[in-house]
C-alpha cells in the first residue's frame, strides 16, 4: 500500500515536473540531424585507435559544445575518447554515486557512412517507407512492426545510399541533450555525472582504451540499444576454440606408408557438430557453437570455433560437446595429432550486475516516468559494457529509439530521441532521490 501510494506520487510528480521543464537550447533531433553528416566509420584490422582519424571530427566537435553546456573537464584523448564531467548541484554531492552514460561515435565498417543526408517523413500516417535515390530501399510495416507505434511522428531515414548512423549518434545526441536540459533548468536534482564519447565500438577495439578510473563513475550505462523501453543487462558468456589437427607432409610421389593428411580430419570433426546448436538454428536465449574460420592444409589444419551462451554451465556444456568430438575424430584417425585450445573472451554482464538491481530497476522506473514500457532483452553479443563491468565499471544498456542498425533501413523518429532523452533524465534523478 505504502510502495503504491509512493509510487502514485512519483507520477504526479514527475508530471508536474515535465510539464515545468524549460526546453533545451537545441533539440535532439537537431543534434542527431548535425551529427549523422559527419563521417565517422570505423574500419576493421586497424592496429591504431581510433581505426580512422576521421573519428576525431566528430570527437573534436562533442568536445566544443560539451563546454558551453557547462560540463568541466572536457577532453579528447589521443585515442579519441572524449571525456566530461558536469558537476552535481545538491548541497551535498558526495552522497550520490557518480553516474556515467556513454555513447559510441563510430559507425558500422558494413554500410558506408559518407555523406549521410538524413531523410525526415513528417507526421508519418502509416505504411512502407521507401527511401528516396534507391527505390529498392524499403521499411516495410511487416519487417519493422515497430513502425506502427509512430504514425504521427516524424521519422528520419537516411536517402537510401548509406547507413543513417542512428547507432549510435542518437546515443550522443540523447545524451548532450540531457547535459543540455540540465543546463536549462537547475531546478531539477543532481549528482555528478560522468560523460563519455567513445571510437570504434563497431571494431571492438576502442574500449580497450578507456580509462575507467580517469572517468571517475562509480556505475554507467551506455547509450546504444533500439526500441523505446529496451534495456538490457545480460549479454553471452563468450569463449573461443582452436582445434588444431597436425598431419605429415611428404613429396605425393614418395607417399605411400608416410603422409598423414590432416586435412580428412579436420572434415570429420566438422561433420560432427550438432546441426541444433548453431547460429543458423537458434535464437533467443539458446546459445551456440559456430565454426567461422579456419585452415585446411596436409600437414596442419586448424577450426576456430565460437562458445556463446547466457549461462555459464551452458558454455561448459558446449565446451564438452567440442572436446567429445575431438576424441571422437581422434579415435577414427589416430595418426593425426589433435589439440584443442579455449579461451575466455568475456562473461555475461549479469554475473556482475545481479549485485548491483538498482541500477536496471532505476532506469526501468526512468523508462517509465516517461511514459514507456520498459522490457529486459538480453543481447546476444557483447558490449562495450560487458568489457567495462568486468573492469569494475557495471555498465547496463538502454535503448536509444533506432531500428535496423549497420544497414541503409537504419531509423530513428523526432519522439524516439526526445523519450531515450526524458529517460536520461530522469534516471540521473531517481539516483539523486534515492539516495
Ligand atoms: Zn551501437
Amino acid at each position: 500500500m505504502k510502495s503504491i501510494a509512493a509510487l502514485l506520487l512519483c507520477f504526479v510528480f514527475a508530471g508536474i515536473a515535465n510539464a515545468q521543464l524549460n526546453p533545451p537550447a537545441e533539440s535532439a533531433m537537431d543534434r542527431f540531424l548535425r551529427y549523422v553528416k559527419i563521417d565517422t566509420q570505423s574500419q576493421e584490422d586497424q592496429t591504431a585507435t581510433p581505426s580512422t582519424r576521421k573519428q576525431f571530427n566528430l570527437a573534436n566537435l562533442l568536445a566544443k559544445e560539451l563546454t558551453p553546456l557547462g560540463a568541466q573537464n572536457v577532453r579528447v584523448s589521443e585515442f579519441g575518447i572524449v571525456y566530461a564531467t558536469v558537476p552535481g548541484n545538491l548541497a551535498d554531492n558526495s552522497k550520490v554515486p557518480v553516474i556515467g552514460f556513454i555513447a559510441h561515435m563510430d559507425t558500422s565498417p558494413a554500410v558506408s557512412g559518407q555523406n549521410v543526408t538524413p531523410v525526415i517523413h513528417k507526421n508519418y500516417q502509416g505504411g512502407n517507407i521507401t527511401l528516396p535515390k534507391d527505390p529498392a530501399q524499403v521499411i516495410t510495416v511487416d519487417k519493422n512492426p515497430v513502425l506502427k507505434g509512430l504514425i504521427g511522428d516524424d521519422i528520419i531515414t537516411a536517402d537510401g545510399t548509406t547507413l543513417l548512423g542512428s547507432d549510435d549518434k542518437s546515443g550522443c545526441a540523447e545524451i548532450m541533450t540531457m547535459i543540455d536540459t540540465f543546463r536549462q533548468n537547475p531546478q531539477l536534482k543532481h549528482g555528478t555525472i560522468a560523460i563519455a564519447f567513445t571510437p570504434d565500438e563497431e571494431v571492438g577495439t576502442g574500449i580497450d582504451k578507456f580509462d575507467v578510473k580517469g572517468f571517475g563513475a562509480k556505475f554507467a550505462y551506455t547509450v546504444d540499444g533500439e526500441e523505446l523501453g529496451e534495456i538490457s543487462d545480460e549479454t553471452w558468456s563468450a569463449r573461443t576454440a582452436t582445434v588444431t589437427f597436425q598431419g605429415k607432409s611428404t613429396h605425393p610421389g614418395t607417399a605411400k606408408g608416410i603422409m598423414i593428411n590432416a586435412m580428412y580430419a579436420i572434415a570429420d570433426y566438422l561433420n560432427r557438430f550438432p546441426h541444433d546448436m548453431l547460429p543458423e538454428t537458434t535464437e533467443g536465449r539458446v546459445g551456440f557453437v559456430h565454426p567461422y574460420a579456419g585452415v585446411i592444409d596436409v600437414e596442419s589444419s586448424n577450426l576456430k570455433i565460437l562458445l556463446r551462451d547466457f549461462d555459464i554451465g551452458g558454455l561448459d556444456a558446449k565446451e564438452k560437446v567440442l572436446r567429445d568430438m575431438v576424441m571422437q575424430t581422434a579415435d577414427k584417425f589416430p595418426q593425426v595429432k589433435i589439440t584443442i585450445d579455449v579461451k575466455e573472451n568475456y562473461k555475461n554482464m549479469k554475473e556482475m550486475l545481479k549485485n548491483y538491481p538498482e541500477l536496471t530497476n532505476n532506469a526501468m522506473e526512468a523508462a517509465r516516468r516517461a511514459g514507456l514500457k520498459p522490457f529486459l532483452k538480453p543481447i546476444r553479443g557483447g558490449t562495450d559494457g560487458s568489457n567495462l563491468t568486468f573492469r569494475g565499471l557495471p555498465t547496463p544498456n538502454l535503448f536509444t529509439g533506432g531500428a535496423n542498425f549497420h544497414g541503409k533501413l537504419e531509423f530513428n523518429s523526432r519522439r524516439g530521441l526526445e523519450k531515450s532523452t526524458e529517460t536520461l533524465v530522469n534516471l540521473v534523478q531517481i539516483f539523486a532521490e534515492k539516495s
